[in-house]
């Protein structure tokens, strides 16, 4: 049982190379074993061995939680992997997220731990019932490896040359973490990718190309002379000159260094990873390089994929590509910005913005499950508050409106995609705790004024170099004090809460948001800003982001809602029919214009091509999807150099709607999990034909349309059990059961 053995570490105070602890024992005389278990937890990132062979196949292990309040542990059958009499255990223990630096301040080193620690228990069962435990303590010895540094920004040094010596005994290790099981999905190797090419580029510099952008990291085959160096940098783009470009990654340098034994050698790191599609090798002992050697391994949450997607546009197939990429590469035990830069943190903004379309995309139970855990621990922290990044590996105050409201959109979410009542008894207290909150803070009663928000991030209608869009930061805020609100009412009246007091407190915010931001059912141009370093540039409330939140979220009455939809068609048609919303308008942007009548705008924005816009970044090469719609500009060079990760899932959200609108899956609310479901598919003849499906709790939805000459053939597939409200664009309704159909209109 590993909560009877000790906390361990190390008397020597290292920096950033892995170390190995490690036992030898011998089994009882005379007796056989049953079976044995190892379980072991970390502050760091651990790697474990019985007798020379691997445990388990996970990494980056016990993953990443709020770790001055708990710590996941791991548990492992090693019945098979013992030996009769003598054996050995062996665990390597790097920095991982627990100790390097993670975040984007100087203090974000060691901000959960001085110094890795360990905790082991290894319980033999013997065959005559009996039991022993060998468990982490005093006795333990501390070896270095050939890890002699390894870092999550930084990267690793393997040195096969290094000369194993005893460093010192363990020492106890004072952790107060709660240990708990495995609550998350384990990080694996999940797929290897070949490289598509080698180039010189105009500097005169060795790059292999494995054609996608991803996360994980490269293993070498090489056989060279002993002590041999061989330097890997990674990038995600080259630049307008066909260069190796790594501006993009900040401070993080990212970088393997792997010294060869002289032997056949394999290398890969154990203890980080990387965001990339490219390496230079910027040291490499042959003239020529054998590309056979090199192979890009995928690492990310093992969740397993539900949805599929495909279209006869090629571009948008791309897209849909681009986007699961964008999961595979963020969804690495937390949920990330990007997964290449000195962040890689689980912002919460992203995250709610993402997690239907990731519902869609994966099984993502288990992954939210522990990371909602962590949200509800961060919270409590902060009275109530949410962060901005979860779980919060430094002192960064923030609390913005968008990026907090995870607190109600994700529980909601996740109970959409999968109907269980349980988790969402589970989640309720993150999500009325969050509204408490938003009510108890001032100036106004039922307004979010003031704050610290990120408003409408990366929007485009506040000029190019603008981080936030130019909608009222005051709006936004109030917007989602009332969605959030909302949500919170719906999951309270389905797990049987009386609900009534925050009725009245929604209507009470729906008032005053109409009162302050809105003038004779439309909003008002702009409001004084309550945000001292704020110019008038940034108050507007009559922008597309802010018509797209006041119809989404229920702020105007039905019969304002066509002028409002009115005028943001109209804005965004004199934008030159492009929209300029950011983080915060664009997930809702489409579903907006397709629930008012404008279905076909949707679908012209979809399938614009020119900034902003989701094929723009298709069409100049992306294969996940970028931090900003011009990422790349037209004349090849960069959006910004600090800023311009080329793998953030956020724009990513698009697809809840070309799953839910134009393929026309959707759960009900009222039959979440799939139960209930609305088909309403909206063909566009430009996409040809659209196919998408869906392995839901329930079984496989399957939604196809395609265009026979002027009619459009749908065909469905509904599981036993579901209930499918069918709705064609004609107007016909049906009630569908479990079974195939085909209608032709
Ligand atoms: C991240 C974003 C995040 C934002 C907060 C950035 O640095 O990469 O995706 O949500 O900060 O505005």
């Amino acid at each position: 049982m590993i909560k009877s053995a000790a906390w361990i570490t190390s008397s020597k105070k290292w920096d950033s190379a892995a170390y190995s602890y490690e036992k030898s024992f011998c089994t009882a005389h005379n007796k056989k074993v049953k079976s044995a278990t190892l379980e072991i937890s970390a502050m760091g990132a651990y790697l474990p061995f019985l007798n020379g062979k691997r445990v388990g196949e996970y990494l980056l292990m016990p993953g990443w939680t709020s770790y001055r309040t708990r710590v996941q542990y791991q548990s492992y059958d090693v019945t098979e992997l013992l030996a009769e009499k003598e054996n050995h255990i062996r665990i390597g223990l790097g920095n991982g997220w627990a100790k390097s630096r993670v975040g984007f301040t100087p203090d974000s080193r060691n901000y959960y731990s001085a110094s890795t620690a360990l905790i082991a228990s290894l319980t033999i069962t013997y065959c005559d019932g009996s039991r022993e435990e060998i468990n982490t303590d005093e006795s333990w010895q501390v070896y270095n490896t050939e890890v002699s540094f390894s870092e999550i920004y930084d990267g690793e040094t393997v040195d096969k040359t290094y000369e194993r010596s005893l460093l010192t005994n363990a020492v106890f290790a004072d952790i107060r973490s709660r240990l708990v099981k495995q609550i998350g999905e384990y990080i694996c190797e999940q797929e290897r990718l070949a490289p598509i090419s080698i180039i010189t580029t105009p500097r005169g510099e060795r790059v292999i190309d494995f054609g996608q952008n991803m996360t994980g990291y490269v293993e070498l085959k090489i056989k060279a002379p002993r002590g041999s160096r061989i330097l890997i940098d990674h990038a995600e783009v080259l630049d307008k000159d066909g260069n190796f470009y790594t501006d993009n990654y900040r401070s993080a340098k990212s970088r393997l260094i792997y010294v060869t034994s002289g032997e056949d050698d394999v290398f890969k790191p154990s203890y980080t990873f990387f965001g990339f599609r490219y390496i230079r090798l910027t040291e490499y002992p042959f003239s020529e390089v054998d590309l056979n050697g090199f192979s890009a391994i995928v690492l990310h949450s093992d969740i397993k994929r539900t949805g599929r997607y495909s279209t006869g546009n090629k571009l948008i197939n791309q897209l849909y590509h681009n986007i699961i990429w964008g999961q595979k590469s963020n969804y690495l035990d937390v949920p990330t910005d990007c997964p290449q830069r000195d962040e890689r943190l689980g912002w919460t903004g992203d995250t709610q913005v993402f997690c239907r379309t990731a519902a869609i995309n994966y099984d993502v139970r288990k992954f939210f499950k522990k990371w909602l855990g962590d949200v509800a621990i961060e919270q409590k922290q902060l009275g109530g508050a949410v962060g901005s990044i979860i779980p919060t590996p430094q002192d960064i105050g923030r609390i913005s409106a968008a990026w907090g409201d995870c607190a109600t959109i994700v529980p909601w979410e996740i109970y959409l995609a999968y109907g269980s009542k349980t988790l969402l008894k589970k989640h309720f207290p993150i999500m009325k705790r969050w509204v408490d909150y938003l009510h108890s803070i001032g100036p106004a009663e039922y307004l979010w004024l003031g704050g610290n928000h990120y408003g409408d991030w990366l929007g485009m209608d506040a000029g190019e170099d603008s981080y936030t869009g130019a909608t009222s930061k005051d709006l936004i805020a109030s917007a989602f004090f009332a969605y959030s609100t909302e949500l919170l009412i719906k999951a309270g009246e389905i797990i049987g809460k009386d609900m009534s007091e925050y009725k009245t407190l929604h209507s009470e915010i729906v008032r005053a948001f109409r009162e302050y931001f809105m003038e004779n059912g439309m909003p008002k141009e702009r409001v004084a800003s309550t945000h001292e370093t704020e110019n008038a540039a940034f108050c507007r409330c009559n922008t597309q982001t802010a018509l797209v939140l006041i119809l989404k979220f229920g702020l105007a009455t039905e019969e304002e809602m066509p002028r409002l939809a009115a005028l943001l068609s109209k804005l965004i048609k004199e934008n030159d029919g492009l929209m300029s919303t950011g983080f915060v308008g664009t997930p809702y942007l489409l579903h907006v214009l397709s629930e008012n009548g404008y279905v076909k705008q949707a679908y012209d924005l979809l399938l614009e091509e020119r900034v902003p816009s989701w094929l723009y970044s298709v069409q100049h090469g992306a294969t996940t999807m970028w931090e900003h719609w011009n990422g790349i500009k037209e004349d090849g060079s960069f959006w910004s150099h600090n800023m311009n990760s080329f793998n953030h899932y956020a724009y990513g959200a698009v697809f809840d709607w070309m799953f839910g609108v134009s393929a026309g899956i959707k759960p009900t609310e009222r039959g979440a999990g799939y139960k209930e479901i609305t088909l309403m598919p909206k063909p566009d003849k430009r996409l040809g034909y659209s196919d998408a499906e869906i392995a839901s709790v329930r079984g496989k939805i399957r939604s196809h349309w395609h265009y026979d000459g002027e009619s459009v053939v749908y065909e469905f597939e509904i599981p036993r059990g579901t209930v499918a409200y069918l709705e064609l664009p004609s107007g016909r309704r049906e009630v569908l059961y479990g079974g195939k159909y085909r209608f032709e209109e």
